[in-house]
């Protein structure tokens, strides 16, 4: 399993000038010699303080928030097939003949235990009267 725990490193330009005391950014300006490269330029965007070299930039400490990779994302529901779907719903304890309810609890006639609508269990015994399954 490939791991994400490669991340482009994020160059942080927000710096704490020493020069003038402001929470401000990095300015950075490459330097050519004619048309040579020779380096870049790094000054304070507020003041204009250059900075001899990146070891030198005060920049600011980043707070590290660790990023929600791709494992964090729930796996899609399982899909029930039809058959199953249907399978399950007949037996629910909703439709059986022991289901008790009353407004404060729901409860099997059989094993006189508390249950919930969407329960199932194997004693399951369907009703009599169909018609009054979705009371
Ligand atoms: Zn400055």
């Amino acid at each position: 399993m490939e791991k994400a725990d490669h991340k482009t490193p994020v160059r942080p330009i927000e710096i704490l000038c020493p020069a003038c005391g402001q929470d401000t950014l990095l300015k950075r300006e490459k330097v050519y010699e004619g048309f040579k490269h020779t380096g870049t330029k790094l000054s304070c965007a507020a003041c204009g303080h250059v900075f001899p070299d990146e070891a030198k930039v005060p920049f600011k400490a980043k707070k590290i928030v660790p990023g929600f990779g791709r494992q964090d994302v729930p796996p899609p529901p399982k899909v029930f097939d039809e058959r199953e779907v249907l399978e399950t719903v007949s037996r629910l304890c909703r439709h059986c003949a022991h289901y008790v309810v009353n407004p404060f609890l729901q409860r099997c006639g059989r094993s006189n235990r508390e249950v919930e609508a969407t329960d199932t269990c194997n004693q399951f015994a369907p009703k009599t009267n169909p018609a009054s399954q979705d009371s």
